[in-house]
């Protein structure tokens, strides 16, 4: 059985359980994650329409049909002309369920015209039914998770060898963004270049400040390989670092050590957040730390299980995610470590093994 046959007996599992009779998915990556096939964001409806049982269908429009290539075991490709309407087309397939459940990420539009072609159908979000899937990696998964990464981590090698100082944070975005690209991603999807005083702000866009020397650089950069996505931040000293920031990374270094080594199965999400905080708050970072220890990733850069207190769901086995603290100190600097981390058997693996030291560069 192919990857996404198996992931759609899972589904229908889930289907079951829930009592819902049919999943219809659309924009957004539930849809790849089950068929291969991701649709394009249009006026023009592309939508799964996956049944408990028997084949399911791909309806797309007939201009988009030659690009579609999905495995004929999985689903069967049924192309709509220009003068259809492709909202009739699956409420005729559904009509007689009571409950279906529907993308998250499907355009209102045709949820709100399938509504009233079908006013009997009670819909639910997809992710009611994928996201428990997702959360936990296959070895496909992982493998293009582990690619992606390691092309990452050859992207923050090279970084290691740029001169710096003289460069616009767009100029060096732009380099990151042709590296992504050139070290095997299919495309790169972010690069945040955050120099001197910008580096305080965790999700800064790249402006035309001139990097000079004595600054502090945070890089936090990442593409897509099969779909799935990259994200690793390091950060770079333009000459040698002041005393101060010095000091202050060799905490965040054992910060963000310390969540690492808490990964394991059974503990709960909370307690990685926990683990890198306690260090940060001991040292009198606390308050500096703005944001959440880490966030799922996958197909989407940000997905399920999030690092953050309150989040007690016990880590498993291939769940997959990024331990990423940072210290951002306002109007002076910023820095972070990221990796991305997979959940094994008896602890984790790091998915990015570039240096994590605080990189001098010129
Ligand atoms: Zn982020
Ligand atoms: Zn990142
Ligand atoms: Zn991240």
């Amino acid at each position: 059985m192919s990857d996404h046959a198996g992931r759609i007996t899972r589904a229908r599992k889930a289907m079951t359980d829930a009592g819902v009779d049919f999943l219809l998915l659309s924009v957004g990556t539930d849809l790849p994650y089950l068929t291969g096939y991701e649709a394009m964001p249009s006026e023009r409806l592309t939508m799964a329409i996956i049944p408990l049982e028997g084949t399911a269908s791909l309806v797309v429009p007939e201009l988009e049909a030659p690009r579609v290539e999905v495995d004929p075991e999985v689903c069967s490709v049924l192309a709509w002309g220009e003068h259809e309407r492709p909202v009739d087309l699956v409420g005729a397939m559904v009509a007689g369920a009571s409950r279906v459940a529907i993308g998250d990420h499907t355009w209102s539009r045709f949820l709100l015209a399938l509504q009233q072609r079908v006013s009997e159908i009670r819909f639910v979000p997809a992710s009611t039914i994928t996201a428990p899937l997702r959360l936990v990696k296959d070895d496909t998964e992982i493998a293009l998770l582990s690619a992606a990464g390691a092309a990452a981590d050859r992207v923050a090698a090279r970084l290691a060898d740029q001169r710096f100082s003289g460069r616009t944070e767009r100029n060096l975005a732009r380099f990151i963004a042709d590296a992504l690209v050139e070290e095997g991603h299919d495309t790169a999807a972010f690069t945040i270049v955050a120099s001197g005083p910008n580096g305080a702000s965790p999700h800064h866009e790249p402006t035309d400040r001139v990097i000079e020397t004595g600054d502090t650089v945070v890089l936090d950069f990442g593409g897509r390989i099969g779909g799935y996505c990259s994200d690793t931040t390091r950060t770079f000293s333009v000459g040698e670092s002041p005393t101060e920031v010095a000091a202050t990374y060799a905490v965040l270094r054992m910060a963000q050590q310390a969540g690492f080594e808490a990964v394991r199965p059974g503990v709960a999400a909370e307690s990685i957040d926990a683990a890198t905080r306690r260090v940060l708050d001991d040292a009198g970072y606390g308050r500096h730390f703005i944001h959440r220890t880490g966030h799922g990733i996958g197909l989407e850069v940000h997905e399920d299980p999030y690092l953050i207190a309150g989040n007690r769901r016990p880590l498993e086995r291939g769940m997959a995610f990024s331990v990423e603290p940072g210290v951002y100190v306002p109007g002076r600097f910023g820095m972070r470590i990221e990796d991305i981390v997979v959940v094994t058997t008896d602890g984790g693996r790091r998915l990015n093994e570039s240096s994590r030291e605080l990189v001098a560069v010129g």
